[in-house]
């Protein structure tokens, strides 16, 4: 079984991931993680991310073998890799050789320890349209770009990080803009998905919703 998870930075997308892991045992994958790592490989070269000779080169240096522990790695969190990554994500070459890495899993998911899973769950921003459109339960998360930053903001803060209000705003802002305007593979629902406003939810209504819509369908 295939589950997709698509939507707007900061949404909930990786909070839901991680309790359908917990509940359903599935091998899991952060796509952005991916854009992130070659978004980051560009900025210690010193590059522009928008260089295409650069991000396809970088791109083509992610070991597949690898991609597991790069979503683990805290390092690509920073807004400014999320930045680079969403520009390296309007390159299609890019997007192509990153989509190899996101079917294979989808098609063959291996969990943290390495044994195979009986599902695959990726979050993104095309995993129901473009990656997985045959997945079996898709779900678009967005929320308003104020209640997005707010809940980055406690994420940073809870991490430590000095950040601002407004300027997580501007970057939320921008980042939205970005991907979803890009030509390839912008950030859409799906038509099969359930779209979810996550705004005035908590993360266990999510949660709840997702799994009354997965029984209805008959998945669990
Ligand atoms: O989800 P995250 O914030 O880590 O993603 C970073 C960026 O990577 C996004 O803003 C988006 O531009 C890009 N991305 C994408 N397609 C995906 C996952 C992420 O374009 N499937």
């Amino acid at each position: 079984m295939i589950i997709a998870i698509d939507g707007t930075s900061a949404a909930g997308k990786g909070t839901l991931a991680a309790n359908l892991v917990k509940k359903l045992d599935f091998a899991y994958l952060d796509t952005g993680a991916l854009f992130r790592a070659v978004g980051q490989i560009l900025i210690k070269e010193n590059q522009k991310p928008e260089d295409k000779e650069k991000a396809i080169k970088a791109a083509e240096s992610l070991s597949p073998e690898n991609i597991l522990s790069l979503q683990k790695d805290p390092s690509i969190r920073t807004e400014e890799c999320g930045s680079a990554a969403s520009k390296v994500a309007a390159i299609p070459e890019v997007r192509q050789i990153l989509l190899k890495f996101q079917r294979r899993f989808a098609l063959q998911p291996v969990k943290e320890d390495g044994t195979p899973a009986a599902g695959a769950i990726l979050d993104g921003r095309d995993i129901g349209t473009v990656v997985c459109p045959d997945a079996q339960m898709k779900v678009f998360l967005t929320a308003s770009a104020e209640v997005r930053a707010q809940r980055r903001l406690k994420e940073l803060q809870e991490k430590g990080i000095c950040a601002i209000y407004d300027e997580i705003l501007k970057k939320v802002k921008e980042r939205d803009a970005r991907d979803t305007n890009r030509e390839t593979a912008p950030l859409k629902p799906a038509a099969d998905a359930l779209f979810l406003d996550t705004s005035s939810m908590t993360a266990d209504d999510v949660f709840a919703i997702v799994l009354r819509e997965m029984k209805g369908k008959g998945l669990i």
